[in-house]
């Protein structure tokens, strides 16, 4: 399948502002709205995804709260498929199944509307997710979680950016295919 080129990854890692210490002390925060801001830059990645995935078998786009949003919303757009929302807890105005995770002190959740699928085929329903980073892999893992609990098949976990050296990605990686447009080591 479609990988950029160094080239090309230097060009949208380039359009990606770190911002030192928010939301706390010590964390260098990935701030992907300078990118979003320059529309040849979102436009390349968008359509870098949408030759990526083209070709691939699936028929639902998962996006997690919510930069994940932004960019599952446009790709779903470009390739004519469904968009699904993981969301916060509380956030999703109809009936909810939920996962808990953890965080380095305390408990995250995730939500997704209960009928957001049709699992009534006997095929399960095919699911690309996409958030817009990967850090512990807390998050998506819990996400994979979740479409398991309500039977769905996620094709590919895919992240515009890739922590590696907090290594979320080897546990996921057993289970379901990755991809990063862009790893930080
Ligand atoms: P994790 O569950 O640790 O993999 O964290 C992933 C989630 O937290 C994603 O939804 C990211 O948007 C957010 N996140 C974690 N670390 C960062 C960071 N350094 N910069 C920007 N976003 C982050």
């Amino acid at each position: 399948m479609v990988v950029l080129d160094e080239k090309e990854k230097e060009y949208l890692l380039g359009k990606i502002r770190d911002v030192h210490d928010f939301p706390k002390p010590g964390i260098i925060f990935k701030d992907i709205t300078t990118l979003l801001n320059d529309k040849e830059a979102f436009n390349f990645l968008i359509d870098h995804l949408t030759q990526r995935y083209k070709s691939l078998d699936f028929e639902f786009i998962t996006g997690i709260e919510s930069r994940g949003f932004i960019l599952a919303g446009a790709l779903a757009a470009k390739l004519n498929k469904a968009f699904v929302p993981i969301r916060k807890p509380k956030k999703l105005p109809y009936t909810t199944i939920s996962e808990k995770y953890s965080l380095e002190y305390g408990i995250d959740e995730i939500e997704i509307h209960i009928d957001a699928f049709d699992t009534s085929s006997q095929n399960p329903p095919k699911v690309l997710l996409i958030d817009d980073l990967i850090a512990t892999g807390g998050t998506a893992t819990a996400a994979i979680k979740l479409l398991k609990k309500i039977h769905v098949e996620c094709v590919e976990a895919c992240f515009l950016i890739n922590l590696k050296f907090l290594k979320g990605d080897v546990e996921i990686a057993k289970s379901t295919p990755i991809y990063s447009v862009l790893e930080i080591f």
